[in-house]
């Protein structure tokens, strides 16, 4: 009993149940953005036409995964470069709200050596990762024309992504690699749907990577 009263004390102490919660020192911030990235959030905006979903400051962690592929011991170091950071914009595949591109708004405070260091890191990381990163200079005005040919070739792929089949089938014994995360991939039986009773390939990444392969 009184191991669990300490362990009620403990749990007060942390989460301030003692406190009242009208005297919590939470506030509403004013927005979600600051005054210059509202301002090429509206260009952005109305640059892509509702071709794609743009979400605004995307923690990394929520973004990416650490695949299979590392050794376990290893997790929070990978972990540890991604829990923190976050990137001002992600254009996103309305349907499936598949990432299709990163925009880093870059400012004055990115010249800094630290921020540089920092933006190179984070550079590695998507480029690991396969997501392209743009970084587009904050300024005053933007020239929509310039920033339309910037991500029409992303809004292309996104264009494809909606409308792409899924991979052919393959006649093989051993597990195929993921096509995205290269590590084996694990035969799964289809639970529900059209195809329930089939099976198929997956990736044992899932429910991060949903790649699937047929099996003929
Ligand atoms: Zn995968």
């Amino acid at each position: 009993m009184t191991t669990n009263k300490g362990c009620l004390e403990l749990i007060k102490s942390l989460f301030g149940a003692a406190e009242p919660v009208a005297e919590w020192p939470y506030s509403m911030k004013d927005s979600l953005l600051s005054p210059t990235e509202i301002s090429f959030y509206h260009v952005l905006a109305s640059t892509v036409n509702e071709q794609v979903v743009i979400c605004p400051k995307v923690g990394l962690k929520d973004l990416l995964f650490i695949t299979k592929r590392y050794k376990s011991r290893d997790y929070y170091k990978y972990f540890g470069r991604i829990s923190q950071k976050h990137v001002d914009f992600v254009l996103c595949e309305p349907k499936s709200m598949q990432p299709i591109v990163a925009i880093e708004l870059d400012d004055r405070s990115h010249d800094k050596t630290s921020r540089s260091k920092r933006d190179a890191v984070v550079d590695q990381i998507f480029s690991a990762a396969g997501l392209p990163l743009l970084r587009i200079a904050a300024a005053k005005t933007y020239n929509t024309s310039e920033l339309t040919a910037i991500l029409a070739p992303y809004l292309q792929r996104g264009k494809a992504q909606s409308a792409a089949p899924a991979a052919a089938p393959v006649d093989q014994s051993s597990p195929p690699n993921c096509p995205r995360c290269g590590i084996p991939m694990v035969v799964r039986t289809a639970t529900k749907g059209a195809n329930a009773g089939q099976q198929f390939y997956g990736c044992s990444n899932y429910p991060d990577c949903r790649e699937i392969v047929r099996i003929e």
